[in-house]
């Protein structure tokens, strides 16, 4: 610890954090003062796991349900409060009793098993820096993150370990322990099973200072290489503030964020909001089933669901009529967040759950939900709703060096003040390009969008992706939207195809239905639809049918991808990359 109570940075998290927390003042206001009511501070300080474990066990809550964890195989499990913040403590203590220290790196690979949260808690009860990592990473994508994350420790499975790391792992300077879920470990390792069983279920936290790194998150990698965004415990404030505004989260709700840690809002939604509001999360260890998912919401309750348009759309291919079995009368709040949630999605869903989706906008550098169609508002279909109280938000365009904010009604570059608490504080070993996202009072987001008359913020797509058509700037957003209104389509990916006259021409790739068959005959419809949805300037020339879409393990449509290989270009980073059948 510093003198002013700060922990000490070592290896790369030092790196990235250096001379990035000055800049940016801390935001004021009521919104903050109303943010810091709902958490309780620690030691002069604050710290994410006391505010998500240990007051709520000290105010006497640590009987109530903190997890409720479904199995693969059917098994289940409940922690509560408290028994999660022994668990915690258990881990945290296992860290230090192999010589880490505060400031240290932990990485996480592993499913969605209850070890994976404890983890992530007992590392920022200990003031370490958690970085989940998808548990489906190949070798590569693992090993370039936790070289560029100086990881100390890494957490994982026996089979994953065997499989992805143990030929490399020892080429890893910085990597001082290797802790493998379960009763046994290889050669090399520490299993954790009997570490935790053995370590004291009691563990003070760590006293963290407010701009002490806690997370590191990478980017999805749509547009490109992922970036490591660091992340500092004063993000608490905004994870308790927004998961109460923006979604609805109070103590005693029945949550359900579907995401997976791996994601960024698996983590600031999967972990930390809901804890730090006290809700009961439930965390399926599956992948995505429809039945299951189904029963899952009937069966448990669920009250506030938080998913993401590329699940939806998997729920919307199967029909209305496969949900119509199901009892959703649990359901209070739906909320979307990734991609653009298609307008469709959200009538759809308001029919078929008596709840609309709600979409909210953010990103992994703004470590919270910034822009949102928060419960009670009145939905758009299509607009991704209003800033949260306390961010401000506009849309710029760049004159002559200086910034200009539009008035609503035209499109340009989303961007933020800077200063809420969540935001991030570094692109770990890339200061120029961090500094580069912050150009006359404001934060850029690389987004496009448009803010209509009533204070509505419209996606409109990322910078990269904008077609320039014939004159016509279009948002690949607005042609996917109308494509999958089309009874035979149920996803779509639209990109800017270059051309001798009009500049780029619009191409689609879609995925059909199930029972569909593609043909020439369906081709023609398609874009037939999409012309007197659009107009001939805006409509595809080309449709493109595809079995599956390239996307990222967060679920995006890799629009970079479809376009490189249309142009036969390099691929570039494809280290995030999921589905990939033509
Ligand atoms: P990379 O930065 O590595 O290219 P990424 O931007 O996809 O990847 P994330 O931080 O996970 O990484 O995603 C944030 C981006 O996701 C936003 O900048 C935006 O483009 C998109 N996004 C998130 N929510 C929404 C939404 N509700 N509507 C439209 N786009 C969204
Ligand atoms: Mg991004």
């Amino acid at each position: 610890m510093t003198q002013d109570g700060e922990t000490t940075l070592t290896g790369a998290a030092a790196a990235g954090q250096t001379g990035a927390r000055a800049a940016h003042p801390e935001g004021s206001g009521e919104a903050w003062t109303e943010a810091r009511r709902l958490i309780d501070g620690w030691k002069g300080g604050v710290n994410i796991a006391h505010e998500a474990l240990d007051r709520h066990v000290a105010a006497g809550h640590g009987g109530d349900l903190a997890i409720r964890w479904l199995g693969k195989s059917g098994e289940r499990r409940d922690l509560s409060y408290a028994d999660l913040t022994a668990e915690a403590s258990r881990f945290a203590n296992v860290l230090m009793d192999h010589g880490l220290r505060p400031g240290e790196s932990v990485f996480a690979m592993a499913g969605r098993v209850p070890e994976l949260y404890a983890a992530a808690l007992g590392t920022l009860k200990a003031g370490m820096i958690f970085t989940p990592l998808f548990s489906a990473f190949g070798p590569e994508p693992v090993r370039t993150r936790m070289e560029i994350g100086g990881a100390n420790v890494l957490v994982t499975t026996e089979s994953i370990y065997r499989r992805k790391i143990a030929s490399w792992a020892g080429e890893i300077p910085t990597l001082k322990l290797i802790l493998i879920l379960g009763d046994a470990a290889p050669e090399g390792c520490v299993a954790l099973g009997p570490a935790m069983a053995a370590a004291p279920p009691e563990f003070e936290t760590v006293a963290t200072g407010p701009d002490d790194p806690a997370l590191i998150h990478f980017t999805s990698g749509t547009t490109g290489k992922p970036k490591g965004a660091v992340h500092v415990h004063k993000a608490v404030l905004y994870h308790a503030y927004s998961g109460r505004k923006a979604l609805g989260l109070e103590p005693g709700v029945k949550y359900w964020c579907t995401a997976d840690p791996g994601w960024v809002t698996g983590t600031s939604y999967g972990i930390i909001a809901p804890l730090v509001n006290r809700v009961t999360m439930l965390i399926d260890e599956a992948e995505f089933d429809l039945d299951r998912w189904y029963s899952t919401v009937q069966d448990e309750r669920v009250e506030v669901w938080y998913s993401a348009p590329t699940a939806i759309r998997m729920m919307m291919r199967e029909g209305a009529e496969a949900a119509a079995p199901y009892d959703f009368s649990s359901l209070q709040f739906l909320a979307s967040v990734g991609e653009p949630l298609n307008p469709e999605a959200v009538v759809w869903s308001e029919k078929v759950f008596g709840q609309p989706f709600h979409d909210n906008w953010w990103q992994t550098e703004t470590g919270g939900i910034m822009i949102a169609n928060r419960p009670g508002m009145t939905v758009k279909p299509g607009s991704m709703g209003q800033p949260l109280p306390g961010i401000e938000a506009g849309i710029v365009e760049s004159e002559d060096g200086t910034l200009r904010e539009l008035p609503p009604g035209e499109i340009g570059e989303l961007a933020l003040r800077p200063g809420w608490p969540s935001m991030m504080r570094a692109y770990l070993h890339e200061q120029a390009r961090y500094d580069k996202c912050f150009v006359d009072g404001w934060y850029l987001s690389g987004d496009l969008a448009m803010r209509d008359a009533d204070g509505y913020f419209w996606f409109v797509g990322r910078a990269d992706d904008l077609i320039k058509t014939s004159g016509h700037l279009i948002g690949p957003f607005e042609v996917e939207s109308a494509l999958i209104e089309h009874d035979a389509v149920a996803e779509a990916g639209v990109i800017g195809v270059p051309h001798e006259t009009a500049g780029e021409i619009v191409k689609a790739y879609v995925t059909l239905n199930p029972g569909v068959t593609p043909s020439d005959d369906l081709e023609r419809d398609i874009r037939g639809h999409a012309r007197k949805r659009l107009g001939p300037a805006v409509a595809p020339r080309e449709v493109v049918f595809r079995k599956t879409l390239p996307k990222t393990r967060s679920g995006k449509i890799m629009r970079r991808l479809l376009k490189a290989r249309e142009l036969g270009l390099p691929e570039g980073d494809i280290s995030t990359l999921e589905t990939d059948e033509t």
